[in-house]
């Protein structure tokens, strides 16, 4: 018997979201009417720890934690670890590591599987009151008897048992008297009901395994469903707030908790986070780090918190960006240039800038006294003058961006070519003059001619020049591999694939590229795993774990072009 919750729809409609939202307009009302009396407001997030945090939870601890924090409430970290047979200690920690590293921290840490004695309790209670029963009906022909959305179902031969058959049956379900899967225990709610939640469902089934944190004292775990609204109830969640597919399970957790007469949580839906190009499916997602599409939860091509922090994302900027969506009654999808937007935006003016060469071709000044070298100063941030500034050497022979030469220059290419002069910014004019090349006819060095009255960037005469470029020291440069990140999908929808197709069916070949051959200034070899960088005219930077002593390695965060902003403008004008 699968203990699935909902699967989340794939709508894919574009709605238009505003930065209020109504949860917030609800728990104001609610204190307003003291609803809960004088009760804080509580809510809680309930992650089941069956793989890592994606960008959609950050959304979810957002709101749980953020509108609860707005109120004065509190919020509490729970563990929904009803499934032995997926959850993992390993998630466990990985969970509580994300919620931290966002920015949030939880009242009380719970676990779903504190509470299997007093589920087992009211489980005993619902039958004794006649409304729950021993089905010996196998899962397929639970299924069969469901009915569909036309039909109503039909009632299993079992449901008719006495209160103390169905006891008797439960407790020694209990006790391991029976095979996995023999029995199960059913709520007798409705089969006739138009909602399927609400015929019969499953409460408790037989699995003898053994679970992260009781190990083997249970061979029964109640259903997802049986143990949520409950859990709930048992933390005096005020507000339980939960994405949209699951409102038809509403009313299925109002009557337990009605049967029960505990405390009665309120359940409010808001949207799932969808994002462009993106899945966010921790199934999914597991399926993609086990059939090594990626290197691991954390790849910084993963939707993943630990990924998104690897690639160089910020807590800062993913709650701009949460803030931002806010949340809505009808599911949409959002772009994910949006986010990338409020990446750049916090990058802009929190990283250091430097310079680094990811493609290098040799530039040679000839006029340029040889042995000789000096330093230049430039702003760590022109965006934050607190930052300081810093010296970078300048000789000789230094390394330019491939792209930032050509040979036979196209219409309004301003960068370096034969006979042209550009700025080497923050140093000086250099006009080039002529070129090497190798054996295929490649350029691989350029020889220029610099004018030593220009230093600092500037022409004493006023000569002005169209383009700067970006520069290395070659003596001096440090040498790294870098990873490029593309989409890991190709699609907008990745769940877009014809029938018999997959999902990986759109996964994107080069989302991956890696330069072996960078240089660097060499301030970056004191560069740490929280520092995050513009590498000028390239893109934002930040040093991956992956990185030893002798061997830098630097990912891109994303690169400087901002699409999202031209998306924004285009829609208002
Ligand atoms: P997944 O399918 O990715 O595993 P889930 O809903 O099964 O998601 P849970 O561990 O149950 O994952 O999620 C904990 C909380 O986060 C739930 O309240 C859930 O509603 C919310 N959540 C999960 N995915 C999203 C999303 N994409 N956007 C907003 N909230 C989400
Ligand atoms: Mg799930």
């Amino acid at each position: 018997m699968p203990n699935e919750k909902p699967e989340s729809s794939d709508a894919h409609n574009n709605d238009v979201r505003t930065v209020n939202n109504f949860l917030r307009d609800q728990i104001a009302e609610d204190v307003r009417t003291k609803k809960y009396g004088d009760a804080i407001v509580q809510t809680r997030f309930p992650p089941e720890p069956n793989g890592y945090l994606h960008i959609g939870h950050a959304k979810a601890i957002f709101l749980d934690f953020g509108l609860a924090d707005e109120f004065g409430g509190k919020t509490n970290l729970r563990f929904d670890d009803t499934n032995p047979e997926k959850e993992e200690t390993e998630y466990v920690e990985g969970i509580k590591n994300d919620v931290h590293w966002l920015g949030f921290d939880w009242d009380r840490l719970c676990y779903a599987s504190d509470y299997f004695g007093q589920l087992y309790e009211w489980a005993l209670q619902l039958i004794k009151n006649g409304k729950a029963y021993v089905d010996d009906l196998s899962a397929d022909e639970i299924r069969k008897h469901r009915g569909t959305l036309t039909e109503p179902g039909t009632d299993s031969p079992y449901r008719t048992r006495s209160a103390e058959e169905n006891l008797d049956l439960f407790t020694r379900m209990k006790k391991g008297e029976f095979p996995d899967g023999s029995r199960v225990l059913r709520a007798k709610i409705d089969m006739g009901s138009p909602n399927f939640n609400m015929r019969d469902p499953v409460m408790y089934r037989i699995l003898h395994a053994t679970h992260h944190r009781t190990g083997d004292q249970w061979c029964i775990y109640p259903m997802y469903d049986f143990a949520h609204g409950q859990s709930d109830s048992i933390e005096h969640v005020t507000h339980s707030m939960c994405t949209l597919e699951f409102a038809d399970h509403q009313p299925l957790y109002k009557w337990f908790i009605a049967q029960l007469d505990i405390f009665p949580s309120q359940q409010i839906e808001f949207d799932r986070l969808n994002l462009t190009y993106t899945l966010l499916s921790k199934r999914k997602l597991l399926q993609l780090v086990q059939e090594n599409r990626v290197n691991s939860w954390d790849d910084p091509r993963m939707p993943t918190l630990a990924g998104l922090r690897r690639r160089g994302f910020t807590p800062e900027a993913i709650r701009a960006f949460c803030g931002a969506i806010g949340a809505s009654r009808t599911n949409g999808t959002t772009d994910v240039e949006m986010l990338e937007h409020f990446q750049r935006d916090d990058l802009n003016h929190r990283a250091s800038r430097a310079m680094a060469v990811l493609h290098p071709l040799k530039l040679v000044i000839d006029n340029y006294p040889e042995g000789k070298e000096e330093t230049v100063e430039v702003a760590n941030n022109p965006e934050d003058p607190s930052a300081g500034t810093r010296r970078v050497p300048f000789s000789r022979e230094l390394y330019i961006e491939h792209d930032d030469f050509r040979e036979m220059p196209p219409p309004k290419y301003y960068r370096l070519s034969p006979g042209k002069e550009v700025r080497l910014r923050n140093a000086y004019f250099v006009t080039a003059n002529s070129v090497v090349k190798d054996a295929q006819g490649n350029v691989i060095e350029v020889h220029c001619t610099y004018d030593p009255a220009s230093r600092g960037g500037n022409s004493p005469d006023g000569r002005k020049v169209k383009s700067t470029m970006h520069w290395v020291s070659a003596a001096h440069a440090i040498s790294a591999e870098i990873r490029l990140y593309d989409k890991l999908f190709t699609k907008a929808d990745p769940n877009d694939f014809p029938e018999g197709g997959d999902v990986l069916d759109n996964l994107n070949p080069n989302s991956l590229e890696v330069l072996l051959g960078a240089k660097l200034e060499p301030s970056l070899a004191g560069a740490k795993l929280e520092d995050r960088f513009q590498f000028e005219r390239v893109g934002y930077f930040c040093l991956d774990p992956d990185s030893t002593a002798g061997k830098l390695v630097f990912n891109r965060t994303l690169a400087l072009k901002d699409s999202w902003a031209k998306i924004e403008k285009k829609a208002s004008g």
